[in-house]
C-alpha cells in the first residue's frame, strides 16, 4: 500500500536525534531549529523523559478513563503550579485540534451560542470541527455546519465588538502568537480589549496555546505577555516533546458534567508520563530562562543579516522576514547548510523554533549559515 501523498517531503531520512542534533540514515547531522513544528520542547530523546517513558511503559501504558488515573491528578497538578494556572481544570485529549474542538464544545455548551469569531491567518487545526484555516483569508479547511467562522483582522477592537453586539457568538478564538499564519500576534491593548468585550457581552475567550504554550514564547503561555486571563486555554505540542497529547485549561467559571467531554487516548499513563516528564525538565533546567537569553542574543546577532526586513515572534517562537520568497533559502539551508528551519504561509519568512534547551552557539551557527546562504544565492 502506499501512502496518501499529501505531505511535500525532503530527501532526508532521520534516524536518530540528541538534544538539537538530527542524524541522518548516512550519518550526516542537521541542527533542529523547527522542532517539528515546535514540537520538540525539551529535546529530542532528553535522557529523563526516555527513562521515564520506559519505564511507564515496562509497568502500565493505557488504560480507560473510566478508571482513576493518579498521573493525570499530578500532570495536572504540576502544570497548573508551572503556568501559574492553579485555579483551572485540565480536560486530557491527544492533539492541537481535539483540543480547540473541545474547547469550542465546552464554550458552546455554556452559553449556547456557536457562531466563533476568528482571527486572519489564523490556524487551529485540520479536523473537520477545528474551527478554520486561512490561507491568503481563503479558508481550506471544513468547518463544523454548526459553526459559522467570522475571520477579523487582528488588532481591531471596534470590528469585535460590533460581532460582539450581534449577541450571536458564542466564542473569541485567538493564537497566543501565530504560527502557521506568520507569527502575527495581538498587541497588549487587544488582548485586553478583547478580554473586556467577551466578560461583558458573556463571550467565552479561548486562547489557542498548542504552539505558543509550554514556555516557547519565554512565558509559560504567549498570553502572560499581556496580563489576561482567558477562559480556556488550548495546549499541545511542547506538552509531550513528541509523545501526543494535548489538552485544554479550563477557568472555573465552568461546571463540569459526566459526559460533557470524552476522549480514549487522551491522559493514558504513557501520555502522562511523557507530559509530568516534560514539565520536571522544563522547570528543572529552567528552560523559560533559557529562552529568553537565548532571544535576546538572536535579537542582536541577527543584526549582521541586513536583507531580514522584520524580525517577529518572541522568546523561541520566532519569524525572520525578507522581501522575497525565501523557499529556495530554506531549502538550501537544509541541503546545503545542514540546518532545519520552517515555513509560514507568509512565503518571505523563515520561522524558527527551536527546542528551548537550544544554546547562543546554535544561533551563532544559524547566522553564518544564513549569511553564506543568501551570499551564494545573489
Ligand atoms: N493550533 C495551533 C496554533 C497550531 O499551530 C496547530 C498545529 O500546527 C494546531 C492548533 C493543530 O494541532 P494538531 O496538528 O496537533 O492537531
Amino acid at each position: 500500500m502506499n501512502l496518501f501523498d499529501v505531505y511535500p517531503l525532503y530527501n532526508i531520512t532521520p534516524v536518530k536525534a540528541l538534544d538539537c542534533t538530527i542524524t541522518d540514515e548516512n550519518g550526516v547531522e542537521y541542527l533542529d531549529l523547527y522542532s517539528g513544528h515546535g514540537v520538540i520542547s525539551i529535546g529530542h530523546t532528553q535522557p529523563d523523559y526516555v527513562a521515564k517513558l520506559k519505564n511507564q511503559l515496562d509497568n502500565i501504558g493505557f488504560y480507560s478513563n473510566a478508571i482513576q488515573n493518579p498521573l493525570q491528578v499530578e500532570l495536572a497538578a504540576k502544570l497548573g503550579k508551572l503556568s501559574d494556572c492553579e485555579e483551572y481544570s485540565l480536560f486530557l485529549c491527544s492533539s492541537g485540534a481535539e483540543a480547540n474542538e473541545n474547547a469550542l464544545k465546552v464554550a458552546s455548551f455554556h452559553n449556547g451560542k456557536s457562531r466563533v469569531i476568528a482571527f486572519d491567518n489564523s490556524f487551529h487545526g485540520r479536523t473537520s470541527a477545528a474551527v478554520a484555516v486561512t490561507d491568503n483569508k481563503k479558508i481550506v479547511a471544513p468547518i463544523n455546519a454548526q459553526q459559522i467562522v467570522t475571520f477579523l483582522p487582528l488588532n481591531n477592537l471596534d470590528l469585535v465588538e460590533t460581532e460582539l453586539k450581534k449577541g450571536d457568538v458564542c466564542t473569541v478564538i485567538i493564537e497566543g502568537i501565530q504560527g502557521v499564519g506568520g507569527l502575527d500576534e495581538g498587541t497588549t491593548e487587544f488582548f485586553q480589549g478583547i478580554e473586556k468585550l467577551c466578560n461583558q457581552y458573556e463571550v467565552v475567550l479561548i486562547l489557542d496555546e498548542v504552539q505558543s504554550g509550554y514556555g516557547r514564547s519565554g512565558k509559560f503561555f504567549a498570553f502572560q505577555h499581556h496580563n489576561i486571563k482567558p477562559d480556556i486555554i488550548c495546549l499541545a505540542k511542547g506538552m509531550g516533546n513528541g509523545f501526543p497529547i494535548g489538552g485544554i485549561m479550563i477557568s472555573p467559571k465552568f461546571t463540569a458534567s459526566y459526559g460533557l467531554l470524552g476522549t480514549t487516548f487522551g491522559g493514558s499513563h504513557l501520555a502522562c508520563a511523557a507530559g509530568i516528564a516534560v514539565l520536571d525538565v522544563i522547570e528543572n533546567q529552567k528552560l523559560m530562562n533559557n529562552a529568553n537569553e537565548v532571544y535576546a542574543y538572536f535579537l542582536e546577532a541577527i543584526k549582521q543579516v541586513p536583507e531580514i526586513v522584520k524580525v517577529k515572534g518572541k522568546g523561541l517562537m520566532l519569524g525572520v522576514e525578507f522581501d522575497f520568497d525565501v523557499s529556495a533559502l530554506r531549502k538550501k539551508m537544509i541541503v546545503e547548510k545542514h540546518i532545519f528551519t520552517g515555513s509560514a504561509n507568509n512565503k518571505n519568512l523563515l520561522r524558527i523554533l527551536p527546542p528551548l534547551t537550544i544554546k547562543k552557539e546554535a544561533i551563532a551557527t544559524f547566522i553564518v549559515a544564513l549569511k553564506e546562504s543568501l551570499a551564494e544565492l545573489k
